[in-house]
């Protein structure tokens, strides 16, 4: 879906689709570097990693898996609390395995950081995060993010799996939201 097709509702793109797709390919030559002989699988965040992990998957040049987890945080509105509650969980043990985080934002860090404790927690031999998106706020918390896409400001964002009520996730860049769309 094209900015033109959101109208006004966009008020600004900060990261275009070419400076995202180029970002994901840099980010997978790392991660193919630093998981040489090493095994891999990457655990997707529902729903707002879905594009960041279909496109990083497909830029990486080895085999890897794919994993799901769909988590809610309580909290007030737009705020979470770090409190988490799982509403899907990974199909497989990971016990042993060498698992990737992959996520499209960080805000507060509360989520990511309850999320690496839970899976360290189920004996992963390690647990790396990559976040396409961090805002400045993520660095009030001390959730160590090994590979980030962008810093942004604290605005709210959507498009590239990021939504507003479900709505933009298909937009393949990730802009501002118009405040005349949710006020
Ligand atoms: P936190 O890091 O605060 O625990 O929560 C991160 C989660 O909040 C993200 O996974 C995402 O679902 C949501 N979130 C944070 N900032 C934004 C934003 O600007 N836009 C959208 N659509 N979701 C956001």
């Amino acid at each position: 879906m094209d900015l033109s097709a959101v109208g006004s509702d966009v008020e600004r793109v900060i990261v275009t689709e070419e400076q995202l797709q180029a970002k994901v390919r840099e980010l997978a030559a790392r991660i193919d570097a630093d998981y040489r002989d090493r095994d891999l699988l990457l655990v997707g965040v529902l729903k707002g990693a879905v594009m960041a992990m279909a496109d990083l998957a497909r830029a990486l040049q080895r085999h890897v898996e794919m994993d799901w987890m769909a988590v809610s945080s309580y909290g007030s509105g737009t705020k979470s609390s770090g409190v988490v509650r799982i509403l899907k969980d990974l199909d497989r043990d990971i016990t042993g395995r060498e698992v990737l985080i992959v996520e499209d934002i960080v805000d507060s860090g509360l989520t990511l950081s309850w999320l690496k404790a839970n899976l360290e927690s189920r004996g992963a031999k390690s647990v790396e995060i990559l976040a396409i998106l961090r805002k400045p706020e993520a660095a009030k918390v001390d959730v160590p993010v090994k590979y980030v896409g962008f810093e942004i400001p604290p605005d709210f964002v959507v498009g590239y799996g990021l939504d507003f009520n479900e709505k933009y996730r298909n937009l393949p860049f990730v802009g501002v939201l118009a405040k005349h769309t949710y006020s």
